[in-house]
């Protein structure tokens, strides 16, 4: 097989990041934007000593599950890749990538995974845009990045965001298009606005216009224009953030506040959360909902529990926590997430919460070495997982339950692999869908320590041999 060679194949089955995957001479080819159950001619694109890429040339006979994407950038922009799938068999794919993953990697033998949790809606459904603005010969003009690349696709009508977000995001492109005012250029590193970013909650919607440069021209009108713009919310605040750097992270560390305040405030789970847009908040607020209810449920808390929520954000599962057990102790990196948390639990009523700043596998050995314990731990990581120092600090502690909210299956089945190496036991794997469209997946467990997972068995053993000798 070479570069630029044709085939006619079957897509077989789907790769972690959606892609179709079919088998040329006994070698698994990796083919964007075609669905499992297709017949479809590929053109070999890179071939690698034991896989290749292949591109979509064309449908032959499309698979049952094939559907029309909505987006009209579907395949130019990097952002979904499970769009021509039907939503049923999209939760399927990502059912069978948790479980691939924690056979695969964590070595679990016919791990017990339950279907995947849909989202309602699949679409629109984000509660947070960051649109990249760039110039293009003089205009500014806003896309998504093509897949791997920094090369701006024109588009100003993503499907997973909302109108509102469209709106803010169109305001601010006339009004820089209107008063001359050049976008960014990554080339020539000339230029001011990089990106605009929103978020909202039910009632609000903030706007952050991220430049590169110190000073907006004449940000008097951009406020007034925004103020004016028919949204369905209200327009509570407007950012100007301030990012010089010439690399990939899109908040710079300092801003100004144009208008209003800096944050959104949303409830959930029936507590009220104030957002700053630094933040990590999840972004599909319905799943999360359901997956917090899911994650708490595994963990059972009673009023004697002391419960550690680490990788914990603005708090939100350490507060929605809180009311069912005796202490809950939240940790984060972020400094404005965990001034949010206290926050929020002030003004939530919620006394029985501590947070503290710093890295998991800094603070939680330093909080063990000082006396503390546990009976249960939740962790959340970013899509690395957990750190070694943390899990071993964790294996240390020996708290009952450990409930592990991922967003990579592959970091999860490692973290789990790991842990039921030393002393715990995982049941089932619920896998949410907080992404649908793209191939990312959400999943929560609970791993129980063997001895208390024992003693329940045991207590269940003895409750239905009470039953049936009672029935007798
Ligand atoms: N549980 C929260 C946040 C989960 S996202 C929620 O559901 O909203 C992961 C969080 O971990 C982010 O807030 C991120 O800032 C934080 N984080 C990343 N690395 C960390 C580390 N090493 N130690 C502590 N927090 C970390």
């Amino acid at each position: 097989m070479k570069k630029n060679d044709i085939f006619t194949v079957n897509i077989t089955s789907v790769g972690s990041g959606g892609e179709g995957v079919c088998r040329v001479d006994n070698m698994a080819v990796f083919v964007p934007f075609a669905v499992a159950g297709d017949e479809a001619e590929i053109k070999i694109v890179k071939v690698n000593k034991n896989y290749a890429f292949g591109r979509l040339e064309k449908i032959l006979t499309p698979s049952p599950s094939r559907v029309c994407p909505k987006c009209f950038s579907f395949g130019k922009c990097g952002g979904c890749a499970l769009q021509s799938t039907d939503y049923k068999t999209q939760l399927e794919i990502k059912r069978q990538r948790v479980k691939d993953a924690l056979e695969r990697i964590g070595g679990f033998k016919d791990v017990d995974v339950a279907e995947c949790f849909g989202s309602d809606p699949f679409y629109e459904y984000r509660n947070k845009a960051q649109y990249p603005v760039a110039d293009v010969n003089g205009k500014a003009e806003t896309g998504f990045y093509a897949p791997r690349s920094h090369r701006l696709v024109k588009m100003d009508d993503c499907s997973l965001t909302d109108s509102d977000s469209k709106i803010i995001l169109n305001t601010v492109i006339d009004f820089l298009n209107e008063n001359g005012i050049r976008a960014y250029d990554e080339e020539t590193k000339k230029g001011t606005v990089r990106h605009v970013y929103t978020r909202h909650g039910d009632g609000e919607i903030i706007a952050v216009i991220v430049s590169a440069s110190k000073i907006l021209p004449k940000k008097e009108e951009l406020v007034e224009k925004l103020l004016k713009a028919p949204l369905k919310r209200k327009l509570s605040g407007i950012v100007y953030n301030y990012n010089p750097l010439p690399n990939n992270v899109i908040l710079g560390d300092t801003h100004k506040i144009l208008y209003g305040k800096s944050y959104i405030h949303d409830t959930l789970c029936g507590i009220d959360f104030k957002i700053d847009y630094k933040s990590f908040y999840q972004i599909n607020k319905k799943t999360t909902e359901n997956l917090y209810t899911k994650a708490i449920e595994l963990l059972a808390p009673s009023p004697d529990d002391t419960v550690l929520d680490l990788y914990c954000g603005i708090g939100t599962i350490t507060l929605c926590a809180a009311k069912h057990c005796g202490k809950v102790i939240g940790v984060e990196v972020v400094e404005e997430a965990i001034l949010d948390a206290r926050e929020n639990a002030l003004s939530n009523g919620i006394s029985n919460a501590e947070f503290h700043v710093g890295t998991a596998e800094e603070v939680c050995p330093a909080l063990v070495k000082n006396g503390l314990t546990a009976s249960a731990v939740i962790v959340d990581p970013p899509r690395k997982g957990c750190d070694a120092v943390l899990l071993n600090t964790l294996i240390e502690l020996s708290p009952s339950r450990i409930v592990y909210v991922s967003c990579d299956p592959a970091t999860l089945a490692r973290d789990a692999k790991f842990l039921c190496e030393n002393g715990y036991t995982l049941d089932t794997a619920y896998p949410f869908d907080q992404f649908p469209q793209t191939s990312h997946v959400e999943t929560v467990i609970l791993l129980s320590r063997k001895d208390v997972h024992e003693r329940i068995k045991f207590d269940l053993n003895i409750e239905e041999l009470n039953r049936t000798s009672q029935s007798k």
